[in-house]
């Protein structure tokens, strides 16, 4: 057996449940088995299994009082994966689907992501098993004061920066920098997702969602095509699915689908984005509304969004909301691109699907990687006391985006595997985070 498939069956042998973090791990040293059988240099220094092993994973308790004076308890976590070529950096997810495997797959991903953008960034994730859905504010508030009492211990501007995610908005970042100032007295950038008011980046929030449809954007013109007139079926409703929709009017192309964790609106013309900002970013209610609200519009209880005809899919709700089944489905209908703007939404199954049928698929950690290259340029803002405009922040991630897609595409080419974007993004981070390792010794 080669050294990647021994490596592979070894970490799943020491790692029991943990299925999310199996499949994300075995991806990758698939795709790097390539560099790594033939390297020597990288077997001897153990920088795979080094890899496989957070830096640190702290878990602890988070104590609140809710509305009615009771108390509820929640388990939190920080996985800080890699610092090999900078301070952790990745979100926090609030979600009852919180646990250390998915944790761990989502910091593990964001080590070759943050690499990728060639930004001096390293990988953590962190989260809680609290759902923010139907609490209070003043809840919401204390929940996000108690996990920062404990959490700030471990974050610096030079050592984690935490962000957003899956049910952390600017309202929880908000009320975590204050606490996190308020324990330690001083006004520094050890979080990113901030308001605008007090140290935020402009263009952060459109981050993701921007940068996804800026990398496909480059894919589909490395193949001579484009967005124009494109139907493009979007999953999931929140910070990336939303401006994703909203970049892809911008450059042509007609947003159809959205969904939440209830159902899927199908709006054959193109979504009102108007009416889902404010049912979403404002009023925080569910996708079943915008039907009711937009006669166009047919609403879907469940699953079946991948089932509507479309030209380009992007999946930007959660991980392995896209199966085997679906990836056909969108083949048969003609689907010419897939762009994971969630993390890890695609099975391993429907990857192939799609790299079988010569789909272009780009993983989540090219696709949404303008979020923290956005994240990483709101820390240089902050450092330097400095605010920069939209269009600045803008064309920035604009080549950070071009930059992956040349960096991935070139590294597919070096290895024989043309248009293999899985492949390609896979070795491009790893080769910048190895070479760190190597050159800073066994430690
Ligand atoms: P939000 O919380 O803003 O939105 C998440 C959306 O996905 C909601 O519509 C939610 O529906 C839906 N969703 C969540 N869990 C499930 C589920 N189990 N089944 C069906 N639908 C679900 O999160 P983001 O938009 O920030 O994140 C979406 C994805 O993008 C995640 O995978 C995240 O890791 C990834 N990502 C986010 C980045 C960012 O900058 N925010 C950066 C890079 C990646 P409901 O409201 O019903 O739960």
């Amino acid at each position: 057996m080669s050294y990647t498939k021994n490596l592979i069956q070894e970490v799943i042998g020491k790692t029991p449940g943990e299925s999310e973090f199996h499949q994300a791990m075995t991806e990758v040293f698939s795709a790097l088995a390539p560099v790594v059988d033939n390297e020597p240099k990288y077997q001897e220094a153990g920088i795979l299994k080094k890899m496989s092993i957070p830096e640190r994973a702290i878990v602890f308790r988070v104590p609140w009082l809710d509305d009615k004076n009771q108390v509820q308890v929640n388990t939190a976590y920080r996985v800080q994966f890699s610092s090999a070529i900078g301070p952790y950096k990745g979100g926090m997810r609030f979600h009852p689907s919180v646990n250390l495997s998915v944790l761990k797959f989502l910091g593990f991903e964001q080590v070759f992501k943050n690499s990728l953008t060639g930004l001096p960034i390293g990988g953590g994730k962190g989260g809680a098993d609290f759902d923010p859905k139907g609490k209070s504010d003043a809840e919401v508030m204390r929940f996000c004061q108690s996990l920062m009492t404990e959490l700030c211990k471990y974050l610096g501007p030079d050592e984690d920066v935490p962000a957003g995610d899956i049910g952390v908005g600017a309202r929880e970042v908000g009320y975590m920098y204050g606490q996190y100032k308020r324990i330690v007295g001083r006004y520094e950038g050890i979080l990113t997702g901030k308001g605008l008011t007090y140290g935020g980046s402009l263009g952060r929030t459109e981050a993701t969602g921007y940068g996804l449809l800026y990398l496909m954007d480059n894919i589909l013109k490395g193949a001579k095509n484009g967005f124009d007139g494109k139907k493009c079926s979007i999953s999931g409703s929140g910070n990336v699915a939303i401006f994703a929709a909203e970049k892809t009017y911008q450059l042509g192309g007609i947003p159809i689908t959205m969904s939440d964790s209830g159902g899927f609106v199908h709006d054959p013309d193109g979504l009102d984005l108007d009416l889902m900002k404010d049912l979403k970013l404002n009023r925080r209610e569910r996708i079943s509304e915008y039907a009711k609200a937009r006669p166009s519009a047919k609403y879907t209880e469940g699953t079946g969004l991948w089932n509507v005809p479309c030209d380009i899919a992007l999946p930007c709700a959660t991980q392995n909301e896209l199966h085997e089944a679906d990836a056909k489905a969108l083949a048969a209908n003609g689907c010419i691109a897939v762009g994971e703007g969630a993390n890890m939404p695609c099975t391993a199954e429907a990857v192939d699907v799609f790299l079988e049928k010569g789909i272009f698929f780009a993983p989540g950690k090219a696709a949404n990687a303008g979020g923290v290259a956005v994240s990483c340029l709101e820390m240089s803002q902050n450092s330097m006391r400095l605010s920069w405009t939209f269009e600045e922040v803008d064309n920035k991630l604009q080549d950070i985006m071009a930059g992956i897609y040349q960096k991935m595409s070139a590294a597919a080419e070096e290895y024989n595997m043309k248009g293999n974007f899985v492949a390609g993004a896979n070795i491009a981070g790893f080769k910048k985070v190895a070479e760190a390792m190597l050159a800073q010794g066994v430690v």
